[in-house]
């Protein structure tokens, strides 16, 4: 099976440069796209390799064992990397997010992460499907991570294996969970990924489960990432109907937004014993304040989770171009940027041929 190439490169040349840029943003600073969205967030895929097939991403039909993974010699180092975020905070980012494929697959992603958080006053965040966890948790902690996120889409192990497609049991992922807290990396967050008929019935004991103990389940609708899940709207249960099962058992309130741009939407058990968020990334898109900048495995930037061309920083790394001109090739390209998939998705518009969450970082 072929590897999940970029589809289109956006030749750096064809971009405007700083003379053609509006004055406000020619300097460094806070970069604005053309709707006002300002760059904040960079997110990284560190490898689009995974242990898991969870069926909304790698599915096993397609990811299978002639599936062409990327050659290490085509990965961004970690030196590349550091350099690269260095700039986009030059450029305004406050926020970086380890992700892939599975991150902590990566060799030595502590040192990375050393790395990062040596350039000093950014949030370092990381997702994870947990399943190295319980044993990098202080590591990644001492390396200077400060948040973690830990995808689960069950509580029970036959669900959670149907979703994943691999013989892991539930209970690696919870010790990975108390490990990340035991190491400060709080509140932990939990990713649910709710596909109809598959994981439906594990909402309501996965609220049970994590209700009063201080981590953030978050509830996410299945989307039309990539082209190799099989994506149908009838598959995706809104986050309206999530609270509202939720909500029926454990009464919630709705709690305000902590900044602009939260992706998840928050509500609060009127208990008081915590909170759950969902994100409605089908049923109420976010685009009007989408943030995010995200960088693949290879060092392509794309200005949307769903973009069909990237533009290739990794070239530009490699061949020498200086510090100065990058930054002005990543501000001509958050400059133009237009990206609002979600808003104008329809069962029509869904593009047949998209890049996978894997390869672009989720
Ligand atoms: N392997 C890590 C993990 O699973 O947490 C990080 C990468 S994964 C692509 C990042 C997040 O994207 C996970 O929380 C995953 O559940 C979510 N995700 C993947 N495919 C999705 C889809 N089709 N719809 C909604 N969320 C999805
Ligand atoms: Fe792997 Fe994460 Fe994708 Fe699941 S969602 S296949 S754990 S990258
Ligand atoms: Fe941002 Fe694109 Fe998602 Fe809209 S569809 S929220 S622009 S990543």
């Amino acid at each position: 099976m072929e590897r999940n190439t970029p589809i289109s490169v956006i030749p750096i040349s064809d971009l405007r440069r700083g003379k053609d840029l509006p004055a406000a943003h020619a300097q460094t600073g806070a970069l604005a796209d053309i709707r006002g969205r300002q760059l904040r967030d960079l997110r990284i895929s560190v490898t689009d390799r995974c242990n898991f097939r969870c069926v909304y991403c790698m599915p096993k039909e397609i990811f299978g064992n002639d599936y062409q993974f990327l050659p290490r010699s085509q990965l961004l180092d970690f030196d590349e990397i550091t350099r690269l975020v260095g700039i986009f905070k030059e450029r305004g980012i406050t926020k970086v997010r380890l992700t892939g494929g599975e991150p902590l697959l990566r060799r030595n992603i502590e040192h990375l992460i050393e790395q990062l958080a040596g350039i000093g006053g950014l949030d370092i965040a990381l997702t994870t499907n947990g399943s190295l966890l319980s044993r990098k948790a202080r590591g990644l902690r001492d390396a200077g991570l400060n948040r973690v996120t830990v995808s689960l889409d069950a509580i029970d192990d036959p669900t959670f294996q149907k979703m994943n497609d691999a013989e892991f049991p539930v209970a690696k992922v919870l010790e990975g969970i108390e490990a990340a807290a035991a190491a400060g990396l709080t509140p932990v967050k939990i990713n649910m990924v709710v596909k109809r008929g598959l994981n439906e019935h594990a909402i309501l004991p996965m609220a049970r489960h994590f209700h009063g103990s201080g981590h953030i389940v978050r509830f996410i609708e299945y989307m039309d990432v990539g082209s190799t899940n099989g994506w149908r709207m009838d598959d995706v249960i809104s986050s309206r109907e999530i609270v509202n099962r939720i909500g029926a058992v454990y009464p919630l309130e709705q709690v305000d937004p902590l900044y602009t741009g939260e992706v998840a939407e928050r509500w609060r058990y009127r208990d008081g014993s915590g909170e759950i968020g969902v994100i409605s990334s089908v049923t109420q898109a976010f685009c009007h304040d989408c943030t995010r900048a995200r960088l693949s495995t290879e060092g392509m930037l794309y200005t949307c989770l769903f973009a069909q061309s990237g533009y290739d920083l990794r070239r530009l790394l490699r061949d020498g171009t200086g510090d100065d001109a990058i930054s002005e090739a990543i501000s001509g390209i958050w400059q133009v940027r237009d990206d609002r998939y979600s808003e104008i998705r329809t069962t029509e518009t869904t593009s047949p041929r998209k890049i996978e969450m894997s390869y672009i970082g989720g």
